[in-house]
């Protein structure tokens, strides 16, 4: 008989059809799944059950982070107030092209891992190089996801060319087939990285395997700029063509300047957009038309971006964010209520990656993927409200537990799961051979 657990919260956030939350709740949890949840003086009496008393705290599912790129924690802060294009161009690819190798992949991404597990996060949507090398720390350390392939035109790191990356996809697939928390996806890099035939050729390979599908997407300006000279059409309209938006799951990074025109191309009930505020105003690539996205029911959910380019992998801190520039740029203080711009961090985003049956809201029959906020602190008190305060006053450094499947990954704000004291370590040793290669850099420049 598998374990039954009976948590005890002051509060529960259950992210349900109705955006229900419940005061003095409980939640039994059995093996790792859910099987009841309510109010604690109706809770039922099972003589088994381990009583876990978080009187102190608010339940909430689990976060969503759909997109980033896990082992960039490696270079996070290495290029600061740059645009997008010299960011990317003069910066990032040029030192990924020298260290991104398994071990940099490895070791970023039990950074990230730990920040996410501490921030609360325990599905993530990754998308880089040595995907396989992601995968394996992916494992140890319990968190969920979608493990991602990047697959471009150029060379890039681990793969000479596309159809390379495409096979490297194709064994992932294979090895992560029926696997019970991770799933694998195809990430052509973005349109302008990719031709169409690499377009097609990725579409055709999610649909042949049966896999989501991601690609960065209409993120700055000049890539509108790009792709509309060299190919006379909207970056949206660009993948279209390419058959992107045919595949069954698709996620569309960014989405920062769709036309007006390219609204019904994404009007589509297997497509989502992935909004990432802060990085797209780190990098001043602009402001993604989320009124936009709401009046036409084009779905949306949560991501960070990469550690480089945020700089924090912490979803609570774009909800705050979003929720701000959005009073601000639509100059509507009602649009985007705190219950739905939760749900695109839990609920919605477990739709856009197609497990809305299992994950996404604490339900009975879902699995047991939640996360315990720790209320006593000052900028917490008194606890009046719980969206008020999942949206505009709770950081990620609140979380003081996250569970996966009934299992904590992190308990009262110990890391169970690795050992953090040495992948701290091993990370500054690492920085300290970058960091050389990075001052030649900026002298040549
Ligand atoms: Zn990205």
């Amino acid at each position: 008989m598998s374990k039954i657990q009976i948590f005890h919260a002051r509060s529960l956030v259950t992210s349900n059809q109705n955006f229900e939350v419940i005061d003095d709740a409980f939640m039994v949890v059995e093996g790792e799944m859910i099987r009841e949840v309510g109010t604690w003086k109706r809770r039922p009496r099972i003589r088994a059950a381990k009583e876990v008393d978080l009187t102190y705290g608010l339940i909430t599912p689990g976060l969503f982070n759909l997109h980033t790129h896990l082992p960039m924690t490696m270079l996070r802060g290495i290029a600061e107030d740059v645009d997008f294009h010299t960011w990317l161009y003069d910066y990032i690819f040029p030192v990924e092209s020298k260290w991104v190798k398994p071990d940099f992949c490895q070791l970023g991404t039990q950074v990230a891992l730990l920040e996410s597990i501490r921030f609360g996060i325990t599905y993530v949507a990754d998308m880089y190089y040595f995907s396989e090398s992601i995968g394996k720390v992916i494992e140890q350390m319990g968190v969920r996801a979608l493990l991602g392939q990047h697959v471009f035109d150029p060379p890039a790191p681990d793969f000479a060319n596309r159809d390379l990356a495409i096979e490297g996809v194709r064994k992932l697939a294979k090895k992560y087939k029926n696997h019970p928390k991770i799933q694998v996806s195809i990430n052509p890099h973005a349109p302008y990285t990719c031709s169409q035939e690499t377009l097609k050729a990725c579409a055709a390979t999610a649909k042949e395997l049966n896999i989501p599908l991601m690609i960065h997407l209409a993120e700055t300006a000049w890539e509108v700029g790009e792709i509309r000279s060299k190919f006379n059409m909207t970056p949206v309209e660009y993948i279209s063509k390419g058959n992107i938006l045919d595949v069954d799951h698709v996620l569309l990074p960014h989405s920062v300047w769709p036309s007006t025109s390219d609204f019904k191309l994404l009007e589509r009930p297997n497509v989502t957009a992935i909004l990432n505020p802060q990085c797209n105003a780190k990098l001043a690539s602009g402001i993604a038309p989320v009124e936009e996205y709401m009046k036409r029911s084009i779905r949306f959910a949560m991501g960070t971006d990469g550690a480089a380019s945020n700089n924090a992998l912490d979803i609570f801190s774009e909800l705050n964010f979003l929720a701000k520039i959005h009073h601000v740029t639509f100059k509507n203080m009602t649009g985007l209520p705190g219950p739905q711009l939760f749900s695109a961090a839990t609920r919605t985003a477990a739709e856009a990656v197609g497990r809305a049956k299992t994950l996404g809201s604490l339900e009975p029959g879902k699995m047991a993927d939640f996360i315990v906020i720790d209320l006593r602190a000052p900028h917490l008190t008194p606890f009046t409200d719980a969206y008020a305060h999942l949206i505009y006053a709770i950081r990620g450094q609140d979380v003081d537990s996250t569970y996966v499947g009934g299992k904590p990954l992190m308990k009262n704000r110990k890391i169970l799961v690795a050992d953090e004291a040495k992948i701290r370590a091993k990370a500054e040793g690492m920085w300290k051979k970058i960091r050389a290669h990075l001052h030649s850099i900026r002298r040549s420049k």
